[in-house]
């Protein structure tokens, strides 16, 4: 039985070719013709005036933080339902974090209790300087009151764009909110450089000052002179060529991720208590990338839990996944402060990531939804394994 991946990326011709051509042109040290290329195609595709091309997405978060004056003594507010990436940029910067819970319907920020955390903060003494809303699994944040809610109260937006390249929210883009945004390229993104990300911006000071400070922070002069802390944070040429040639196939595969969404949503219609994280209210996953699927299972009408879910299908050479745990339960950010309804903690029980790489057949697709169904009938009926 072929295994099954969660997010496998997905390499044609169309992308040796690019890296061919990088390694013959003889661009191999870092930056090159492709890295420009590359950061001109992405700023134009999210619709922002431009691009740093960078080692990592935690990279490009981290780099938006220091502009946003994150540093020890400050606060910056995250979702608590995120990769780890995001709170580690803002440790890098030594500021403190503070962890806001889910919106159950779609599981990214609530964004009320993000203003709300932020006005609590406030009034215990807290210097809060920025918020990361985080597009979870490919799908935007609730801008519209996150943008009007922090601009009210001086606090910077960056948005973690990292899963949701090709989403858009209203018609704007994924990558375009904010003073700067990050994407990811790593191995199992929606489209990935092998391991890269991008800072994005319209402020093109913001971006100067971030690529100075990805190359070590050298000043304009003829031997190496430094007056600040710099990072080798900046893309290969070889890897930004990879790039290229995957954003020529990313409608494509996000399409498939697509195709892939809605077979999941038909094969899952009949089963009560089985949702489909992000679908329907307050507004359809039309504009959603598909990054991955997730489903929420309600323990009452099935007694069975994310952990079961994810052994059953793994025992079927299936990758399967939890939702992201919360940060607010990881011992490292044990001292963090946090703003909690519980949604994410119920999120993390009940929910799974199913398998949703643009390379999946539709064969695997019904191989994962019967072993899912399997799954939750064996454990709704447990009497039938042992007295039939
Ligand atoms: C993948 C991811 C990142 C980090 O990106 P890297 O390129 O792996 O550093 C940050 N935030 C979120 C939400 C992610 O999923």
């Amino acid at each position: 039985m072929n295994r099954i991946h969660l997010s496998k990326a997905e390499i044609t011709e169309v992308e040796e070719e690019f890296v061919l051509d990088a390694l013959r042109s003889g661009w191999i040290a870092p930056l090159g013709p492709h890295v420009d290329a590359f950061e001109h195609e992405i700023a134009e595709r999210c619709g922002v005036a431009g691009a740093l091309a960078l080692s990592s997405g935690t990279a490009a978060l981290h780099l938006a933080l220091l502009h946003a004056a994150a540093a020890p003594g400050t606060t910056v507010v995250v979702p608590t339902m995120t990769f780890a990436a995001t709170a580690n940029a803002v440790a890098y910067t030594g500021a403190d974090l503070a962890f806001v819970d889910s919106r159950e319907d779609d599981g990214n920020v609530e964004p009320r209790l993000l203003l709300r955390a932020i006005d609590e903060l406030r009034a215990e003494g807290r210097d809060v300087v920025a918020a990361i809303p985080v597009d979870l699994f490919g799908r935007c944040a609730d801008y519209p009151i996150l943008e009007e809610g922090l601009a009210a109260r001086g606090v910077a937006l960056v948005e973690d764009a990292a899963e949701a390249l090709g989403a858009s929210l209203d018609g704007r883009p994924a990558g375009c909110f904010g003073i700067a945004a990050a994407l990811s390229f790593n191995g199992n993104k929606i489209m990935t450089t092998s391991g890269g990300g991008m800072l994005l911006s319209d402020d093109t000071d913001l971006l100067s000052r971030a690529r100075y400070l990805s190359t070590q922070a050298r000043q304009p002069v003829p031997w190496y002179e430094h007056t600040d802390i710099g990072f080798n944070y900046r893309m290969s040429n070889i890897l930004a060529a990879l790039g290229r040639g995957q954003l020529q196939r990313l409608d494509g595969m996000i399409q498939r991720r697509r195709e892939i969404r809605q077979m999941y949503v038909d094969g899952l219609a009949g089963l009560d208590g089985v949702r489909v994280l992000g679908r329907g209210w307050p507004r359809d996953d039309r504009d959603d990338n598909c990054w991955l699927t997730s489903v929420v299972v309600d323990p009452e009408t099935w007694g069975v839990g994310a952990d079961a879910i994810v052994s059953a299908l793994s025992a079927q050479n299936i990758e399967a996944r939890h939702l992201w745990k919360p940060m607010h339960l990881q011992p490292v950010f044990a001292g963090a402060s946090r703003h909690l309804t519980g949604a994410s903690e119920k999120l993390f029980r009940q929910g799974v990531n199913l398998p949703s790489g643009a390379s999946l057949t539709d064969a695997d697709i019904d191989r994962v939804l019967s072993t899912f169904r399997n799954c939750l009938e064996g454990a709704r009926w447990p009497h039938r394994s042992t007295h039939v």
